[in-house]
């Protein structure tokens, strides 16, 4: 599928340090690159709903990533999904009365514009499910051969006799070993997250459908000996990315919302199907953004979403300073007043940089790399700007003329942020 236009990026002397991130399966920081190239999966909307400040967040902070990766002399291969087939856009499409391709293709469109505004590097590869559904199938049939996924008939099917697939999470040994949640968290979160752990006929509460058997009304696909049907969320991550990226991937990213079922059941089909002991390196999660005290959620109706910041005359780098205020890992609130700080910090470090003399940036850039190469720190790295900006606009000494530029160059290639 058709990305988005990335930004162009300066190229910067020097060189950051290696990049390390926490990894959520280990509690560890890690290397975020084992070779020359790093492969960084990142899952994708599902595009039933426009772009809030939450995804915004998840894709700025993987953006951060692989502009450090890059600056610290690493390839970086990165592959995004959208989940372009799913209940929730059936159920949306249905409720709004638009088919579901129509709603698909407009959010998409909007992501689009939204990334682009945003200044996030798109990715070399962006998938949607829909297109993929061979790289499903295949690898399906292949865990039913080995016994790993089972077959559940569906009594409401459009064929008699269809049968919807799942995965038997005991054919992975170290199934539970990205999230570490305990027996009923993961039942509770199963229910919670797109689950159906009282589906009768599964042999294990947790186990993910993989393939559901075409209904009356549904779109369906293909599926050989699977029969006519549409594939499960996780199966198409796990795919993707061995598709395109091989496994064990570097980092696989996302929101904290992910960790359980998605990024782990995806980690399990991978595993079983590739008979690797990893599936990632690092599992890197963006932590919740909420508003007025609660998760910022689709089904809590409470979303601020990038789009109608712009069309309201935000300018989106002040929307990419307020999210690089906060640590990845951290939930936070967001707030007008914060969007208001980050307009004005933009307004400082305009002013500065535009100025046409400044102090050394040589220590602000060295600064500004090793806090980003250290799990992304973005709040440290916006302080190094702050004390540059101060004394630049508070220093006596005459000052280099060649400095904003140089600066401005290190701001717009590491922290994407453009004055
Ligand atoms: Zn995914």
């Amino acid at each position: 599928m058709k990305s988005w236009q990335s930004p162009s990026i300066p190229d910067l002397p020097g060189r950051a340090p290696r990049v390390v991130v926490r990894d959520t399966a280990t509690g560890s920081k890690v290397p975020a690159a084992q070779g020359d190239t790093a492969t960084l999966y990142v899952c994708g909307i599902t595009p039933y709903d426009a772009t809030h400040l939450g995804h915004a967040a998840t894709y700025v902070t993987f953006d951060l990533l692989g502009r450090v990766l890059r600056d610290s002399g690493v390839a970086v291969a990165y592959v995004q999904n959208i989940t372009d087939i799913d209940d929730p856009l059936l159920e949306r499409a249905a409720r709004d009365g638009i088919d579901w391709r129509d709603l698909a293709l407009r959010e998409i469109d909007l992501f689009r514009e939204d990334m682009q505004a945003l200044a996030v590097i798109a990715p070399d590869a962006y998938l949607g499910a829909v297109e993929s559904i061979p790289t499903f199938v295949r690898p399906i049939a292949a865990l039913v051969a080995r016994g790993a996924a089972y077959p559940v008939p569906a009594d409401d099917a459009r064929l008699t006799g269809a049968a919807d697939y799942y995965f038997d999470v005991t054919s992975d040994p170290t199934f539970g070993s990205v999230g570490h949640y305990d027996a009923a968290t993961m039942l509770a979160l199963s229910a919670e997250r797109g689950g159906d752990p009282d589906r009768p006929g599964k042999r294990g509460p947790l186990d993910p459908l993989l393939w559901r058997a075409a209904r009356s009304g549904e779109p369906e696909w293909d599926g050989g000996s699977l029969g006519p049907g549409r594939p499960g969320w996780h199966i198409e991550c796990a795919c993707i990315a061995m598709d395109r990226l091989g496994i064990p991937i570097d980092v696989q990213g996302g929101g904290s919302d992910l960790i359980f079922p998605h990024h782990e059941m995806s980690a399990s089909h991978a595993k079983v199907l590739a008979q690797e002991p990893a599936f990632a390196r690092a599992y890197v999660h963006q932590g919740m953004v909420g508003l007025h005290g609660e998760k910022m959620s689709k089904s809590k109706g409470n979303l601020v979403l990038v789009s109608t910041l712009r069309r309201g005359g935000t300018d989106p780098m002040a929307i990419r300073l307020a999210l690089l205020e906060h640590h990845h890992a951290t939930d936070w609130m967001w707030t007008d007043e914060a969007l208001e700080l980050a307009v004005q910090r933009l307004d400082r470090w305009r002013e500065a940089l535009a100025a046409g003399r400044g102090p050394d940036p040589e220590p602000t850039i060295r600064q500004l790399r090793a806090a980003l190469a250290d799990d992304l720190d973005s709040p440290r790295a916006l302080a190094a700007v702050d004390r540059w900006v101060c004394q630049a606009r508070t220093g006596d000494a005459p000052g280099d003329p060649q400095a904003p530029a140089r600066l401005h160059a290190a701001v717009d290639a590491l922290l994407g942020v453009r004055l």
